[in-house]
């Protein structure tokens, strides 16, 4: 039974004040640490006041991005020497959002997945295509070449403990989200990508959400799926309810 992971990433959003607030009011009415994973995924300038937040409780923190470099003239980077360093335990890789407003390639989002797994960091590696992608029927080869790319050089121990969130970009953000159906027939290609790189019992162990526009209204219907084992949030985790609400569904 692969362990259900909801991932809050709260992008380009709060102020440091808004964001320990935010994890005083849910951290004693998390669910248990044994029935899902709760991850947030902050603005980098919070992350050692939230690790320190949560030291003793159960929600881990995540970065949004990072460099693959461990340190030098990287003007305005960060390194993932620096988030290890700091107790942060996830970073999200190739966000859709990185990708088109900050031009990262594929290769750039592998170089990223390698240096994750050099300092022990947990990469929750994004993948997705547009709406035109999806109307033209490219949307598997995409998701396959990306998964592909981006698993390049990585072990079958690291592969396996990847988080893969499969993000429609057309679905970020705009409150239409695929249909159950049509996310779980994408995050299975997913899998049987993973399997034939690897093995089937990696395919069977990597966990992959789902992301765009979850809310706690359609979270049940998504995770009821086969092949989705969680879901990355962005408007629907900035609100503490709202996120208490997505990981208390994530249970059942
Ligand atoms: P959304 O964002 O939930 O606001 O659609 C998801 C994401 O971009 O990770």
């Amino acid at each position: 039974m692969r362990k259900p992971i909801i991932a809050a990433n709260w992008k380009m959003n709060k102020t440091l004040s808004e964001a320990v607030a935010f994890v005083e009011t849910i951290k004693d009415r998390l669910p248990s640490a044994e029935t899902v994973d709760a991850v947030i995924c902050a603005p980098a300038v919070f992350l050692d006041a939230l690790v320190k937040e949560t030291r003793d409780g159960q929600i881990a923190i995540g970065a949004q991005n990072m460099y693959f470099e461990d340190n030098g003239a990287f003007t305005g980077e960060i390194s993932p020497v620096m988030l290890k360093d700091l107790g942060v335990k996830y970073v999200i890789i190739g966000h859709s959002e990185r990708r088109s407003l900050f031009g990262e390639s594929d290769a750039d989002v592998n170089k990223k997945m390698r240096a994750a797994f050099t300092h022990g960091l947990v990469p929750i590696l994004c993948v997705g295509e547009t709406l035109e992608q999806r109307e033209s029927g490219q949307t598997e080869a995409l998701v396959e070449k990306q998964v592909t790319e981006a698993l390049k050089g990585l072990t079958k121990k690291e592969a396996a403990s990847t988080v893969i969130a499969y993000e429609p970009i057309w679905a970020i953000g705009t409150g239409k989200t695929a249909s159950a159906q049509d996310a779980n027939a994408v995050c299975a290609h997913i899998r049987q990508t993973v399997g034939h790189l690897y093995d089937e019992n990696t395919a069977d162990t990597i966990r992959i959400q789902y992301g765009g526009s979850v809310k706690p209204g359609n979270i049940r219907e998504l995770l009821s799926e086969s092949d989705i084992d969680g879901a990355l949030v962005g408007g629907a985790s900035l609100d503490p309810t709202s996120f208490l609400q997505l990981l208390e569904a994530s249970q059942s």
